[in-house]
């Protein structure tokens, strides 16, 4: 089991202290605040130290992913300046995944704002094929959305369509998102069936990373407010049916759960899930165990 969650990062070496300190083995970080796009140079001795300490760990340094910032837009061209700086800045973010030796990072496909789906789905395409080109060491993911708003890649079909129209195929994959399925209006209790579609459409080749959150909200709900595992609408069970599905087996699983009280869940969600157990207790655990280490 590939297992991590989102960890905080000041450097990279933080983020594997981090996510050792869960019981992960992999990890998912963002290169600074993911909400603004103030980004830090590159420490290459941190660097090192930190691939040192994920080997001594057995973390695959080809299982850890990076998530681009969430205010870029790729899909909305009125505001043309803004959109050239997705663009550019997704490049920065490319380099500086290559200069760590990560080798996916994940996107938002955008919102299409005042365009239509298609425009919207077209200028992602035009923005993506600025972005990747014969050199790109990364493998750019598209994240598959709750359906809130105006998002776009909030079926398998709009995903499809870009892919399809990548110049560069091999540096394009997706990741799947627990939470955004379901609140899209996927039944997560058919997961095989989604991953049957899933192969006919795109090919299951193309999924290298699951999210894996509960969702607050009703199948269908197109909300996108995650909850911790076991204590949303998709349930316990169903989340560990997808987390050991067989034809996910070597893609890395990423938790996103909302913190509580300021705490992260992660090392007992990750026990929850590698216990294949439930943990009725998972608030009281998490909350009593941070006080401790104060
Ligand atoms: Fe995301
Ligand atoms: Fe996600
Ligand atoms: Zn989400």
């Amino acid at each position: 089991m590939i297992i991590g969650s989102h960890v905080s990062y000041n450097g990279l070496l933080v983020s594997v202290e981090t996510a050792l300190s869960y019981g992960a083995n992999t990890f998912m970080f963002y290169t600074g605040a993911p909400q603004n796009t103030v980004r830090k140079p590159i420490d290459e001795q941190v660097v090192k130290s930190a691939h040192k300490l994920m080997k001594e760990n057995n973390i695959d340094i080809n299982n850890i992913i990076c998530h681009a910032p969430y205010i870029i837009n790729l899909a909305n061209k009125d505001k043309i300046d803004s959109w050239l700086f997705g663009i550019a800045f997704l490049k920065e973010e490319i380099n500086r995944c290559e200069n760590m030796g990560v080798k996916y990072i994940v996107i938002h496909p955008g919102s299409a704002v005042n365009h239509t789906k298609e425009d919207a789905l077209n200028n992602i395409i035009e923005a993506l094929n600025e972005v990747i080109d014969n050199d790109t060491k990364v493998t750019v993911l598209i994240e598959t959305m709750a359906g809130k708003g105006t998002e776009c890649g909030i079926n398998l079909e709009e995903i499809k369509y870009i892919i399809e129209n990548i110049i560069y195929k091999n540096k394009i994959g997706v990741c799947i998102d627990t939470c955004h399925l379901n609140d899209s209006g996927i039944d997560l209790d058919n997961f095989d069936t989604y991953l049957d579609d899933f192969d006919k459409l795109i090919g299951i080749d193309k999924l290298k990373c699951v999210h894996l959150n509960d969702s607050l909200n009703a199948i269908g709900a197109r909300k996108d407010r995650h909850a911790n595992i076991g204590y949303g609408t998709i349930g316990f069970d169903t989340l560990i049916n997808i987390a050991y599905n067989k034809r996910l087996e070597k893609i890395p699983k990423i938790l996103e759960t909302p913190y509580i009280e300021d705490y992260p869940p992660y090392k007992f969600e990750i026990r929850q899930i590698k216990d294949k157990k439930f943990n009725p207790n998972l608030k009281n655990d998490v909350i009593l165990y941070y006080l401790e280490q104060k």
